[in-house]
């Protein structure tokens, strides 16, 4: 079940990469542990997957210690007091979006002696319900973070609106992508576009995606 739900997407990925003249090997998919358990995690890690998303710090940590092999990536809303929790175990966290956060971030790693990847996160549909700063925040955000010299900016991370029909996430992805692109135009270099989960990461890929987050496709939960 799980190495066919594997290769379904992979052979998603790949039709959606095609589809617009792109190399389906740029694009990594984030296995998101959520409901899944230990076994189907490791199961996951043992069919090739090399990267995992987690939105929980404390509840997720089994599964993250028991495959230090992968790169792990946290994905859920970040607070300063489990940033010492991430440090040790994490290769990114995709979800910075306030200044303290990155403050915490940055005296952690100077304490673990590493350096971390981060995206920001933007709230890209400006629902109330989602973290992440607002797009027209992002440019100056990033003027600032460039102090945190740990810190290795790689790009840009944002959910959609939940809607029904894939298709009208096209436009958010778009605009991160055009987010993204003005950033760079600047000099900074932003090569990751996390955006894309079950419902929607075709055409995330469409749009540019470098990383989608995909749970319920591989897992199997409802
Ligand atoms: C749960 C979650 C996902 C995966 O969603 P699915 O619909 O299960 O693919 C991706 N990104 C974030 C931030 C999530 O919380």
């Amino acid at each position: 079940m799980l190495a066919e739900n594997y290769h379904q997407i992979k052979a998603t990925i790949e039709k959606a990469a095609c589809k617009v003249g792109r190399n389906p090997r740029e694009i990594k998919l984030i296995a998101v542990t959520k409901s899944a358990s230990l076994e189907d995690t490791q199961k996951a890690a043992e069919l090739g997957i090399k990267n995992f998303g987690v939105n929980r710090v404390q509840e997720e940590t089994a599964k993250v210690e028991s495959l230090p092999g992968v790169n792990w990536h946290f994905i859920g809303h970040l607070q300063r007091n489990k940033v010492k929790y991430i440090m040790p175990l994490y290769a990114m966290v995709q979800t910075l979006d306030r200044l303290s956060l990155a403050r915490e971030l940055q005296r952690w790693a100077e304490k673990n002696e590493r350096e971390i990847d981060v995206l920001i996160q933007v709230n890209i549909s400006g629902e109330d319900s989602k973290f992440g700063l607002a797009p027209q925040e992002v440019s100056s955000f990033l003027d600032q973070a460039q102090s945190f010299k740990r810190l290795n900016i790689k790009g840009l991370m944002a959910m959609a609106a939940f809607v029904d029909d894939p298709e009208e996430a096209r436009l958010y992805f778009r605009q991160l992508r055009q987010l993204r692109d003005e950033n760079v135009s600047k000099g900074l270099a932003l090569p990751e576009l996390s955006m894309g989960m079950t419902n929607d990461y075709a055409v995330a890929i469409e749009e540019g995606a470098t990383m989608v987050r995909v749970g319920r496709a591989l897992f199997g939960w409802k």
